[in-house]
């Protein structure tokens, strides 16, 4: 199996041979195409499975050529629950979209919040945040979810067992209902199940 039959386009493709990668990884083969196709996709995958890479690269491309970002908004929204995992995603996105045009931000708490707050004025297509710090610049004025089109839970397991289940809930309660929802996480536990009744629809899973 190689990456050119899963839908992608030549931009990203290229940018994937820059990373050296061959073959696509079981969960990037399962899930890039429906997530493509639009769907509400839950993947149980560990870290170092190439799961950034499953919801990053079909993330990009569903962005591609659409509207344009506006002032404070973003068109996706990465959640993650640790500062080192949010940078490792916005790296990610730099990398897989660097032929492409697309603007991106990180926040998250124990830093400065001004740098963020100059980041996120002229809007950016994908934000990649940490909960706390994100409803805090919310709650400032200097985020406003209306654009979104695509949520990603990354790593929703840890995000629950580090506590982040009411910050959770209070952003998905400022999303517009109809958007994209993905989420990954190491496993599928009761919990993380509930989340996705909550807040996906019909979600199709994904396990390897
Ligand atoms: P992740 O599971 O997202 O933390 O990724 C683990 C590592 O695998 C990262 O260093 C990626 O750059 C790398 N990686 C992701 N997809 C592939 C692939 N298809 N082939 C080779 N390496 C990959």
């Amino acid at each position: 199996m190689t990456f050119d039959t899963l839908g992608l386009s030549d931009s990203l493709l290229r940018a994937i041979v820059d990373q050296g990668y061959t073959t696509p990884s079981p969960i990037q083969a399962k899930a890039i195409p429906l997530i493509l196709d639009g769907k509400d996709v839950m993947a149980a995958a560990q870290t170092g499975t190439g799961k950034t890479a499953a919801f990053t690269l079909p993330l990009l491309q569903r962005l591609m050529g659409g509207k344009a970002v506006r002032p404070n908004r973003c068109r996706a929204l990465v959640l993650t629950p640790t500062r080192e995992l949010a940078a490792q995603v916005q790296e990610s996105v730099r990398d897989y979209g660097k032929y492409d045009e697309f603007s991106s931000a990180v926040v998250f708490g124990g830093v400065k919040i001004n740098p963020q707050i100059a980041l996120l004025k002229r809007g950016v297509d994908v934000l990649v945040a940490t909960p706390g710090r994100l409803l805090d610049l919310h709650g400032q004025g200097f985020v406003d979810f209306s654009d979104v089109e695509v949520l990603v839970f990354d790593e929703a397991d840890r995000m629950l067992d580090m506590g982040f289940i009411h910050d959770i809930k209070r952003i998905v309660k400022l999303l517009p209902v109809r958007r994209q929802t993905l989420m990954f996480s190491a496993t599928f536990s009761a919990e993380i199940t509930k989340l996705a009744q909550g807040y996906m629809q019909d979600p199709l899973k994904v396990e390897v």
